[in-house]
């Protein structure tokens, strides 16, 4: 039996507001436990949640930048359930108006152009964490992440391998990234998947029973559960037994996933309108403003490169997975100085080769793009050559500087000077008279032996198009 797999994502992306999605306390990382869990936030008798605007101004960003609709009228409604980690309980989330409805995420995978569809996106606030490790022989809470805002995104069941999932994933995480709406650390659980994972056998038309697994924390996890979700239903079935519909968990450190508990439907959650909030009314006014902030995104940009600066698709795809690194680019094209495709090569060369070696991000690159532009810039002139001009860089990263002074102060200019190169070249066939011999047999190969020498005894530094024009017209003779 041949197995078709099936796959939605729903992403749990924290949105990088200063404060919380119903009250003032802040969202900051890293405190103190329990030192930033308001009144509000654990919902003490009392008090009223009160809507951050700039959570609601996130989800409209990425309504927008996924082509979805924001819906103009979208409600609060309490998600009920009890658990150590929401004592209050109850989620405040949304269900039956999420404030954005549809969209799709575009991506490419080895050369193939993929769209997944999305169902919607709701605004809800995070719950708080169990520790399980700081208290031996028990198990604290933090609430310091309880309030939390939160975009839950749910994909449709488009996906049909792991690779696809994860490929979506980093794919949507660009783009939450690059409107801004959330920092996209996932070490700190900034942006986590629930990945629901069904197989049915391929040209079945109705899918079969999932299960969800909860809380994937990497890309690495994400696809490592799917393929051990994927190969434990498919054993299942071929022995005969069917799936249960449940939720699980992966455990990286044994590379399997867990039954938790059986999946609860949405009834059980018993969803109500909550009474303490309105319900949210955004105008054509507001949608606007968003649209009118919102960067270029980054497919956009990936074609203008190809089209406007003859960029490959592998260097615009690079290029424009990051903002900061699409920022660096784009400093480099304002310059009419050097080819904006040069700078393309050395920035996804020799710029991200060094940034990778020393574990800087592009934000920290210790070459400014002007500096950049001005070293391409004298290999197009051809005062130095692409090697040469690697050793500048070299330079450069170490210690600064301006390029032209580097490459003065060095001597690194290129020898472009005709009599002193068929000065060389004269000296090199009175001393190999047997190579130029061959050469002259017909050994056209010979040339390359030549061509090393004179670039030795120069230090690399002939022009590499005039030395072999000199070194042809004198070979043969
Ligand atoms: P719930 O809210 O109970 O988790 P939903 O129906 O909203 O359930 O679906 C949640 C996610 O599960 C969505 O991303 C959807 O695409 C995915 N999904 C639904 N059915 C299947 C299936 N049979 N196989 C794989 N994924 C599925
Ligand atoms: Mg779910």
């Amino acid at each position: 039996m041949q197995w078709e797999v099936v796959i939605g994502l729903e992403t749990h992306t924290q949105l990088a507001t200063r404060s919380k999605i119903f009250s003032g306390s802040s969202t900051a990382f890293g405190a103190e436990p329990n030192t930033q869990a308001s009144a509000i936030d654990i919902a003490l008798p009392g008090v009223l949640p009160v809507l951050n605007k700039q959570a609601v101004e996130c989800a409209i960003r990425f309504g927008l930048a996924v082509g979805a609709d924001i819906n103009r009228y979208s409600i609060f409604a309490r998600k009920n359930y009890f658990y150590p980690d929401l004592p209050k309980g109850y989620q405040i989330s949304q269900y039956e108006e999420p404030v954005v409805k549809g969209g799709a995420i575009h991506f490419s995978l080895n050369e193939q152009d993929y769209q997944v569809r999305l169902t919607r996106a709701h605004l809800e606030e995070d719950a708080g964490k169990s520790l399980h490790e700081e208290i031996p022989g028990a198990t604290g809470i933090d609430l310091n992440r309880a309030g939390t805002p939160l975009l839950e995104i749910v994909s449709e069941p488009d996906m049909r391998s792991a690779e696809e999932a994860v490929a979506y994933a980093k794919a949507l995480h660009q783009i939450v990234t690059w409107i801004g709406i959330c920092d996209g650390n996932m070490q700190e659980g900034s942006f986590r998947c629930d990945a629901n994972v069904s197989v049915r056998p391929v040209g079945s038309k109705t899918f079969g029973t999932r299960c969800e697994i909860k809380n994937l924390n990497s890309f690495r996890f994400l696809e490592r559960a799917i393929l051990f979700e994927v190969e434990r239903q498919i054993e299942i079935l071929e022995n005969g037994g069917s799936i249960v519909q449940e939720t699980r968990l992966y455990d990286p450190d044994r590379d399997e996933t867990r039954s938790m508990r059986s999946k609860e439907d949405a009834m059980d959650y018993r969803y109500f309108p909550d009474p303490d909030l309105l319900p949210v009314v955004i105008d054509e006014q507001w949608i606007n403003e968003v649209k009118e902030k919102m960067p270029p995104l980054p497919l956009v940009l990936k074609e203008r490169f190809i089209t406007e600066y003859g960029l490959t698709e592998y260097d615009a795809n690079l290029i424009t997975s990051e903002r900061a690194l699409t920022d660096y680019f784009i400093a480099l094209t304002q310059s009419a100085k050097a080819s904006a495709k040069l700078c393309a090569n050395w920035l996804t060369g020799e710029v991200m080769a060094a940034l990778n070696r020393t574990q800087l991000n592009i934000k920290e690159c210790p070459i400014q793009p002007q500096q950049l532009v001005d070293l391409v810039a004298r290999i197009e002139d051809q005062t130095i050559s692409g090697k040469i001009a690697k050793t500048v860089f070299e330079v450069l990263w170490q210690e600064g500087g301006d390029v032209d002074s580097v490459i003065e102060a060095r001597g690194l200019k290129q020898v472009s000077d005709s009599s002193a190169i068929e000065k060389i070249v004269d000296e090199l066939m009175a001393s190999n008279p047997d190579q130029v011999a061959e050469f002259r047999a017909g050994k056209d190969k010979v040339l390359g032996f030549f061509v090393g020498k004179a670039m030795k005894v120069s230090g690399g530094k002939l022009n590499p198009t005039q030395l072999n024009d000199v070194l042809r017209k004198k070979l043969a003779g």
